[in-house]
């Protein structure tokens, strides 16, 4: 039944969560779609509070609902369009007939709503079937170009899916079968709408200068890390920004490429100073690094190809791995590699760097100035991979092509089901997985998961991460209780 709220703009509830600040900073999400298919229910759950409103007022009025969206892992605001009611006093079912003469207000109701909205779910009927107004509203929301799923609602339960979602995929959208009074589905559909949303730098307070990629440069004392700023400087200036009063540590240099793009090293303190050694010796700690590292968009570490990899070393990179961290590493002096020694040395940091075979592996010299001139454009391009977003049809054939290559082994008399996958965020591209049951799932199955999606995504150098959620017949039986899981 249509919602109605009190009786100004909004209800109390929304009056409350407006008033907090930032609220109308958060990104928002209307739902639209025919009357009477769901879309106040879905509200209701999704803003988790449990209105009783009622309808006493005839004829078409238009409202719209505000709320907040908390238990998403980053809030949103979601829109409401269901205000288009209609009188439905006395009348036998108001579905598919009732809309007739409604449409055009219809349209212009969601045209509206999508203006507001950075994204949009267009909530279908699956008891109703597709209608020709749901192909209406879903051309019209493709017209937009913002992002668009579709939730095929009064999906009660799985074992209906097969039955009453299929016929929506005409609509060309990302179908997802829920219930919104139910439940059925409701984490992925959710789960699903976090993923609309814009990349979170995007609302950033301070825009993020494209023009400028901060590195963190790592490494331990002699790997060749101020020989390396030097040889990348080259002829160009090189900008050193030391500012008064803050401690060394926080002294930056700028270089700019011949790509006219800025590159700018955080951290560089003691990188220029010739009687350092001692210094950096007690400062090359692995907290030291990270905290450099948080401050950059990029990490290259610098390592001393005459000596391998340390056991300081490899407790940073399975750091660096662990922590999501986009780097590189530039196995420095391979000019004092002897002659045919390369295949051996490229075997051996290989096998160390195995734990995260992912990142990219430059062999370089700085002080002759070897292969110098790829790590930029590397660390640009691992950069920009970072930011990478699979299109969402391309997620669910990849799941599926990755399942059927390799079934889920069986754990404790059964295999996991998985349902959907989607993408909920870059920055590291993360990708939750849907499952019936993630304890099923062992480690080593969900790395070769996401070694396969890596491949079939062309994800070759970013961190990546894959989340498990449990999903069931009910999901909102299952609230509170939802394991999460995470990669390692
Ligand atoms: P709106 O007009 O799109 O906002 O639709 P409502 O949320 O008011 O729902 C219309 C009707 O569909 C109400 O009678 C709801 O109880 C019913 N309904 C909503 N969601 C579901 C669902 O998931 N399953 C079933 N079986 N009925 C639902
Ligand atoms: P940092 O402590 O990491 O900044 O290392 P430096 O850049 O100061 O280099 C330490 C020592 O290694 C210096 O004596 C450099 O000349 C030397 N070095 C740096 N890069 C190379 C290289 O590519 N080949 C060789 N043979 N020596 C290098």
């Amino acid at each position: 039944m249509p919602y109605r709220p009190p009786e100004s703009l909004g209800g109390p509830d929304e009056t409350a969560s407006m008033a907090r600040p930032g609220y109308l900073m958060l990104p928002a999400i209307a739902l639209i779609g025919r009357p009477n298919v769901g879309k106040s229910t879905l509200f209701n759950r999704l803003i988790g509070q449990n209105r009783a409103i009622t309808h006493d007022r005839p004829g078409v009025t238009r409202d719209r609902m505000y709320g907040e969206v908390r238990r998403a892992e980053r809030p949103f605001r979601v829109v409401d369009t269901g205000g288009i009611a209609l009188d439905t006093a006395g009348a036998p079912g108001i579905g598919p007939d009732g809309i007739r003469g409604f449409e055009a207000e219809i349209m212009s109701q969601a045209q509206e709503a999508l203006q507001e909205a950075e994204a949009v779910v267009l909530v279908l009927d699956g008891r109703d079937g597709l209608l020709p107004l749901d192909k209406q509203l879903a051309d019209l929301l493709r017209q937009s170009g913002k992002p668009v799923i579709g939730a095929v609602n009064k999906v009660d339960g799985e074992e209906q899916e097969d039955l009453l979602a299929p016929e929506f995929h005409a609509l060309g959208l990302d179908i997802i079968p829920v219930s919104a009074s139910h439940g059925h589905n409701f984490n992925v559909l959710l789960a699903a709408m976090e993923g609309l949303l814009p990349e979170e730098g995007d609302e950033d307070s301070a825009p993020e200068d494209r023009s400028e990629l901060r590195l963190a440069l790592l490494g331990k004392p002699n790997a060749g890390k101020s020989s390396l700023i030097n040889a990348l400087a080259g002829e160009t200036r090189m900008i050193v920004s030391e500012m008064p009063g803050t401690t060394r540590d926080s002294i930056d240099v700028t270089i700019t490429a011949g790509d006219g793009r800025k590159y700018t090293f955080v951290d560089t303190a003691g990188i220029r100073r010739r009687s350092k050694i001692t210094d950096s010796l007690e400062r090359y700690t692995v907290h030291a690094a990270l905290t450099s590292s948080k401050k950059a968009q990029v990490t290259v570490l610098v390592l001393d190809g005459e000596e391998g990899v340390s056991q300081q070393d490899k407790r940073l990179i399975s750091l660096l791995d662990r922590e999501k961290t986009p780097f590189l590493v530039a196995v420095n002096k391979i000019d004092l590699a002897p002659k045919g020694a390369m295949p051996e040395i490229r075997k051996n940091f290989a096998h160390a760097l195995s734990i995260c075979s992912h990142v990219p592996v430059l062999y370089i010299s700085a002080l002759k100035g070897k292969n110098i001139n790829a790590i930029l454009p590397a660390a640009l391009a691992l950069w920009e991979e970072c930011g990478m977003r699979v299109p969402t049809g391309q997620l669910n054939r990849a799941m599926s092509e990755a399942l059927a290559k390799h079934q889920p082994p069986v754990v404790k008399g059964r295999r996991a089901k998985f349902y959907y996958m989607t993408q909920s965020g870059v920055r590291p591209p993360t990708f939750v997985m849907f499952v019936n049951d993630p304890a099923r799932v062992k480690p080593s199955y969900l790395r070769y998961l996401e070694k396969r999606l890596r491949k079939l995504f062309g994800l070759d150098t970013a961190p990546m991460r894959v989340l498990l959620r449990e999903s069931g017949q009910d999901d909102s039986r299952r609230r509170g209780k939802s394991k999460r899981k995470g990669k390692k």
